[in-house]
């Protein structure tokens, strides 16, 4: 990764960019997305972004290409100049090594947020292409009945993901692991979920 790339992630967030550039940006985090058409806020920012309406995800640099046209690296060198971070020279890394332990953390934290935000995903599509037809709750489909059940607590947990205060993402990474949720979900994303693959063979069985 370019030593320029690393210098502004670990020193400016998304949302400082955002509000650095006029972007109005509202306490709970949120700002109208620039991704897409977006006449209510849809976009939670703070250290990386994340869109619930059109899914747009990313980091600082992400922000700034879209918002300024820019390639990634045009992109990194505005940001450096506006927010006054001189690069390093050539050869010099911004990691310390000692901080080893927290930049796998940091990696660690990065997948789950990338799971988190397939699932968050799976359930909108699964919530449009499943809504029930009649209000008989008996016949609705499980994939609608657990995109209802998780859509909010995803989305509180990518929002955590999402925050710039390593205390937040923390808890939150220590309750994903205690109920290890993250494999559950790698599980729901490559096998779906065991509920309808049942109702599928018995489906079966019944023909
Ligand atoms: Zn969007």
């Amino acid at each position: 990764m370019n030593s320029l790339f690393t210098q502004i992630k670990s020193q400016v967030t998304a949302r400082q960019a955002a509000e650095r550039y006029g972007i109005p940006v509202s306490r709970s985090g949120l700002a109208r997305c620039i991704f897409h058409d977006d006449r209510h806020p849809s976009m939670k920012i703070d250290e990386r972004f994340y869109c619930f309406g059109c899914h747009a995800t990313g980091d600082v640099i992400d922000f700034t290409a879209k918002l300024f046209s820019l390639a990634p690296y045009e992109a990194a060198k505005k940001l450096a100049a506006d927010f006054g971070i001189r690069p390093l020279p050539p050869g010099q890394s911004a990691a310390v090594p000692k901080m080893s332990a927290a930049v796998t953390e940091r990696k660690e934290e990065q997948r789950v947020l990338g799971l988190l935000v397939d699932y968050e995903r799976l359930l909108q599509q699964w919530k449009e292409e499943f809504a029930p037809l009649t209000p008989d709750v008996e016949t609705w489909d499980e994939r609608f009945c657990q995109a209802v059940r998780h859509q909010i607590p995803v989305g509180y947990a990518i929002e955590c993901l999402l925050s710039a205060d390593p205390a937040e993402r923390k808890d939150m990474m220590d309750y994903i692991r205690s109920t290890d949720t993250a494999a559950q979900i790698e599980d729901i994303l490559k096998n779906g979920i065991p509920e309808v693959n049942n109702r599928g063979r018995e489906k079966d069985r019944a023909a």
